[in-house]
């Protein structure tokens, strides 16, 4: 018996999202039933519903950022019992038998399953994110949610927080290095706290002045003015890893000139041809590297959310109803949001 679930959807690029009635699948015996509380609204939810990346299929119902309890487990569920405080991010299922699953990178998985406008591997189903009620997941794709953090602020981690630890872990932010990062937004805001957390010296990179207050809060050390000339030459060759966390194209040369010898800028927010184009002398002659990172597997996810548990980090929101979405993404549109919108789902409860 499938469960009739009632969430927002878009049905076309250039409609609004409005109440949508669906069904969520009944339970597989490794599949975990969630109530969903919060959902975190990410950009990347806004480029799916405009189909900004094309090939979209409508009705689409977003997000990827969920925090939810378990209502009911399936007969050979073992890690999680109904009650249970979960997570649930950008992925629900890959083909667990490809290098990357078996490596725990179930991100680079090519015959993975996206948490909504994808299809469903067992049935072929679209499938619906976390704009709803409730969700039925594979075990393997659920996290732990650690006890005493803010569920609404937890839900951005799902995504904003993975997706800015695992470059600072793979490239070893901590104490005596220097990071950097780029942009502050719902990633950014998130990569300073989590690189102060490792214990890293952390500056942020910002346009214009007026966000040292803010980024200082947020665990910044140095603000550096990126159109200040004089800014940038005093930070020449100077971080480790910078984190870049624009999502639109943009002169990464001035950036690359301010690494480290031997260090790295990762792109986690932009996709696409870079222009203008990266002069590679200074990578040469300083063994400076340019690499990219996208959110990461089920382990290190959970590894993320241990550690935000440890640390008491979780993103800083603003609490929005369901019935609002579509203002939320105006004013994403203008980067009118400190530093993510969240969905309180019991909105959509009280419908
Ligand atoms: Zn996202
Ligand atoms: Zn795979």
């Amino acid at each position: 018996m499938s469960t009739s679930v009632r969430g927002y959807a878009a049905h076309s690029a250039d409609s609004e999202l409005v109440p949508f009635a669906f069904k969520r699948r009944d339970l597989f015996p490794d599949d975990v039933e969630i109530d969903i509380y919060f959902c975190g609204v990410c950009h990347s939810d806004i480029h799916h519903v405009k189909n900004d990346w094309g090939g979209e299929e409508y009705p689409i119902v977003p997000g990827h950022e969920i925090v939810g309890r378990v209502t009911r487990v399936g007969s050979s569920v073992t890690r999680y019992k109904q009650g249970d405080m979960v997570g649930v991010g950008c992925l629900v299922d890959s083909c667990q038998q490809c290098r990357s699953c078996k490596h725990n990178l179930e991100q680079y998985c090519n015959d993975n399953t996206l948490t909504y406008a994808d299809l469903d591997r067992h049935d072929g189903t679209r499938t619906y994110g976390g704009y709803s009620e409730k969700i039925v997941v594979t075990e393997h794709f659920v996290l732990r949610i650690p006890e005493g953090l803010d569920l609404a602020g937890a839900a951005p981690l799902l995504c904003a927080g993975i997706t800015t630890y695992s470059p600072l872990r793979r490239w070893n932010a901590g104490p005596g290095k220097k990071v950097a990062v780029v942009g502050l937004g719902g990633l950014g805001h998130m990569a300073l706290k989590l690189a102060k957390a490792m214990g890293a010296e952390v500056t942020l990179f910002s346009r214009s002045p007026g966000k040292e207050e803010d980024a200082r809060k947020l665990g910044a050390d140095y603000v550096v003015i990126s159109t200040d000339d004089r800014q940038m030459g005093s930070v020449t060759d100077t971080f480790d890893l910078i984190i870049d966390t624009v999502p639109y194209n943009h002169d990464i040369n001035p950036y690359i000139s301010t690494l480290s010898v031997a260090g790295t800028i990762v792109l986690v927010g932009y996709l696409g041809p870079l222009d203008p184009t990266v002069d590679s002398a200074p990578m040469v002659f300083r063994g400076k590297s340019l690499a990219g990172s996208l959110i990461c597997g089920l382990l290190e996810t959970q590894e993320m959310l241990d550690f935000c548990g440890e640390h008491g980090l979780v993103s800083d929101v603003e609490i929005i109803a369901i019935q609002d979405i579509n203002e939320a993404y105006f004013r994403m549109l203008k980067g009118d949001v400190k530093y993510r919108f969240v969905i309180d789902l019991e909105s959509l409860r009280k419908q």
